[in-house]
């Protein structure tokens, strides 16, 4: 693997390190940095290491070994900003330009220590020192488990660090029906299951933990909210704050929900607009399917954002009724 060297030099030199991931953590964000995080502590004794998100997880996620000892900025900036003034190495996981961390973003930009690039996303920014950037693997996950191999440190992986890995592939990839190209993340599922991974406890912790609100709230969305536009082969849900705040919206709550409308066979792209928590934008989801129509241009040129092929989101500022008539105007002129 290219820049593996590099990668070690700079290991073997640090004192300090934090690992970051995106704001609104998801599963790969979480897994990927909590599995880097137990790799390094196992690996570098000597190097002081901690993960940090500029906000928190969804409660889904928070099993995961590790999760409890996260950094959250948008909770305690202090702690964080005076942990990062003592490093010199910091790691980017899951995200491909720092503007992705938001709030937090200030602290990394304002900070001299070099920073590694481990992502799938396309278009990495030019703001690390060192890049392992690769669009073919199916998450972070899978990078971060390659890396390892690479690094030698197979046998370094605890269980935890596995379940944390394996939560990173399957919630990026659907269970592997999207985002695997190649048969590696079949080889890493099985690898992992040696490392005592139990496949049938995640999926049941990752999929089976909603509460009932959660399950109305989503039959309200496919029932009464989702809009088909079958000229278009789209469909879109848009829903505001109150909605939301009728069904008890959790983090994570809405996560996966922009994927629905995709089971409709003449659906092939789909779109969640979800009014943000302070009413200041708009949240755009973007998904795909197929290889015909890329959500990342999409998001990059309506919506100010980026992410995969088939899935991919962005911001939206004004009211949710403006947003559902741009989106609307977009399906016009676009398709
Ligand atoms: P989601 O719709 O699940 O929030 O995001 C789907 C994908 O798009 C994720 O891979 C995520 O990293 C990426 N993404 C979501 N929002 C943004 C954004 O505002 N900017 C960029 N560059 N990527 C985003
Ligand atoms: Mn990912």
């Amino acid at each position: 693997m290219n820049n593996i060297e590099a990668l070690r030099n700079m290991l073997r030199n640090a004192k300090q390190c934090l690992v970051v991931s995106h704001v609104n953590p998801d599963g790969d964000a979480v897994g990927a940095s909590l599995a880097w995080w137990s790799y390094l502590r196992a690996a570098y004794p000597e190097l002081e290491a901690r993960v940090a998100f500029p906000n928190r997880c969804p409660e889904f996620l928070g099993w995961i070994e590790g999760a409890n000892q996260v950094m959250i900025y948008a909770d305690n900036k202090e702690a964080a900003q005076s942990y990062l003034k003592g490093c010199d190495l910091v790691f980017c996981l899951d995200f491909n330009a720092l503007n992705r961390l938001e709030g937090m973003c200030e602290a990394l930009t304002g900070h001299s220590a070099p920073r590694v690039l481990i992502d799938h996303h396309r278009q990495p920014a030019d703001e690390f020192a060192l890049v392992f950037s690769d669009i073919t693997m199916s998450s972070t996950s899978e990078f971060i488990y390659r890396i390892v191999l690479a690094l030698g440190g197979k046998t370094l992986l605890s269980r935890g660090a596995a379940e944390a890995l394996y939560v990173g592939l399957i919630t990026d990839t659907g269970s592997f029906s999207f985002s695997v190209s190649t048969p590696e993340p079949f080889r890493m599922a099985a690898d992992l299951m040696e490392l005592g991974v139990d496949k049938d406890t995640i999926a049941s912790r990752v999929y089976d933990s909603f509460s009932e609100k959660r399950m109305r709230l989503l039959g309200y969305c496919l029932n009464t909210k989702m809009r088909v536009f079958p000229k278009y082969k789209a469909a879109y849900v848009a829903l505001s704050r109150s909605e939301l705040d009728e069904f008890g919206f959790q983090v994570g709550d809405t996560e996966g929900f922009v994927n629905f409308p995709l089971s409709i066979k003449k659906v092939s792209l789909s779109a969640l607009l979800m009014e943000a928590s302070d009413k200041t934008y708009i949240r755009v989801s973007l998904r795909s399917k197929g290889n015909i129509l890329s959500v990342n241009e999409l998001a990059r040129k309506y919506f100010n954002g980026g992410g995969h092929f088939n899935a991919s989101g962005g911001k939206f500022f004004g009211s949710l009724k403006d947003c559902e008539a741009y989106f609307e105007k977009i399906l016009k002129d676009e398709f």
